[in-house]
Order: structure tokens, then C-alpha cells, then sequence
């Protein structure tokens, strides 16, 4: 296994990576609404990354066709943008998006309510979003990936919910997919240990109920086994000498978590 550390000047530039990722996740979010088709948001977000010079880093790889993963409810990951997929009031929707500029790669995701939700639901984002910044914090040099697995779990687990293991966060660079995996489960000082110069995608999939999955037959949408709702935050961060930073934000990027 091979992580590929990152000079302060490559995290520099992947910034920008980052930088519109965010950006594109936010604008994207904002057209969230009972109508529109997770295809409309495909295309929304394609033209946005290109505008900008970048290219979407989703599609094309491994064959998917989008550039946004849209998972609606149940599904945790992966779903393919269609016309047929129309969102309506009540729905949760996670939509995973990444750009590739200057040849770096970011990658992020935020689940939105499709107008108002259930109490239920709600909670399930909240939770989840804790989730994901609970991650990020415990992503200190000096930590071990079982750190940061830990502390998502537990804060999962003691909302009574279920942690996805087949999918999981990843190191990020020149490509989307490095070394190492980074698991939303785990035990304390366990696992490779964190050093400056690691930049990884945080990204708990948190179920409301069962932690088990169901692959669909499209090869790519996993859904619960239950058929209860999912939901899924991510954020590409860098290891650096100050504490986790986050790249895939709009603000300037030297925010510690
Ligand atoms: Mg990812």
C-alpha cells in the first residue's frame, strides 16, 4: 500500500480542486426541489465545472456516466442521474460531486431535503453531518485511521443508526482513488497512522436502519437492505502541521475544522 503524501504546495494546489467542488455541490444544492430530475442536476453541475475550466472528475470513471452521483432516500451511493429519477417533497437526495483541476482532484457530498421532511429524516442528516465532522476533527497527525473510524461510528451508533462497511472514504490526490481506505468504522489506535501530508475524503454513509446493503442491478446503485433511508457527507481534507483543513470549501480554505 502506497499513500501518496502531498507537499504543502501540492495541498496549496489542490485547493482549487477543492474550491470548486464546493462550489459547484452548493449551486447544485440550491436547485434542489419537488420537479426537478437528478438528470437536470447532472447537467447543471457538468456546466458549472466546465465553465470553470475543470473537468467533472465522476464522469467517465470506471464508465459512470454522470458528473454528480444522485442518491435518493434509500439509496446510499452511486445512483446514475436520469430523467426518470424526479424528486419529490419529503425525499432526501445526496448528491456527490467532484472536480479535476490543474490535473487534482476534489470530491465532496451533502445530503439536502427535497422541501420539508420528516422529524425522522431530519435527524438522520443532522446525524450523519455530525458524523462527517466528527471524522474530520479526529484527522490529526499522530491519529490512526481507526481514530478516525471510531469516532464516526460512535456518534452512528449511539443515534441507533447503521454504518455502511462495503463503501468507505479514500485518500485523494492526482486521482480520486488513493491509498488508504477510510473506513467509518473502526477501533482506537488501530490502522495506519496519520501523518502531515495525507489529504483524504471523509465520508460517512450513515442508514436509518440496518447497516447492510443491497447492490441494484445497473452495476453501480446500492441501496439498504431494509429500504430505509440513507444518507451520505463528504469532505476532501488535508493532514497539515495546524490540524485537519478542509479543501472542499468555498471560504478561503485555511479554516481548521
Ligand atoms: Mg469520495
Amino acid at each position: 500500500m502506497t499513500i501518496i503524501k502531498k507537499s504543502s504546495a501540492e495541498i496549496e494546489a489542490m485547493k482549487e480542486a477543492g474550491r470548486l467542488s464546493a462550489k459547484v455541490l452548493r449551486e447544485v444544492g440550491a436547485l434542489v426541489r419537488p420537479g426537478v430530475s437528478t438528470l437536470e442536476l447532472d447537467q447543471c453541475a457538468e456546466e458549472l465545472i466546465r465553465q470553470e475550466g475543470g473537468v467533472p472528475a465522476f464522469k467517465g470513471y470506471g464508465g459512470f456516466p454522470g458528473s454528480i452521483c444522485a442518491s435518493v432516500n434509500e439509496q446510499i451511493v452511486h445512483g446514475i442521474p436520469s430523467a426518470s429519477v424526479v424528486l419529490k417533497e419529503g425525499d432526501i437526495i445526496s448528491i456527490d460531486t467532484g472536480a479535476i483541476v490543474d490535473g487534482w482532484v476534489g470530491d465532496n457530498a451533502w445530503t439536502f431535503p427535497v422541501g420539508t421532511i420528516s422529524p425522522e429524516k431530519q435527524r438522520l442528516l443532522d446525524v450523519t453531518e455530525k458524523c462527517m465532522w466528527t471524522g474530520l476533527e479526529a484527522a490529526r497527525a499522530g491519529n490512526r485511521l481507526g481514530d478516525v473510524g471510531h469516532a464516526i461510528q460512535a456518534v452512528a451508533e449511539a443515534a441507533g443508526y447503521g454504518v455502511v462497511r462495503e463503501y468507505v472514504g479514500h485518500g485523494i490526490g492526482r486521482n480520486m482513488h488513493e491509498e488508504p481506505n477510510v473506513p467509518n468504522y473502526g477501533h482506537r489506535h488501530t490502522g495506519v497512522k496519520l501523518e502531515v501530508g495525507m489529504v483524504l475524503a471523509i465520508e460517512p454513509m450513515i442508514n436509518m436502519g440496518t447497516h447492510k446493503t443491497r447492490p441494484m442491478p445497473d452495476g453501480w446503485l446500492v441501496c439498504t437492505r431494509d429500504s430505509k433511508p440513507s444518507a451520505h457527507f463528504e469532505k476532501t481534507v488535508a493532514i497539515t502541521e495546524e490540524g485537519p483543513v478542509v479543501l472542499t470549501t468555498e471560504e478561503g480554505h485555511r479554516r481548521p475544522v
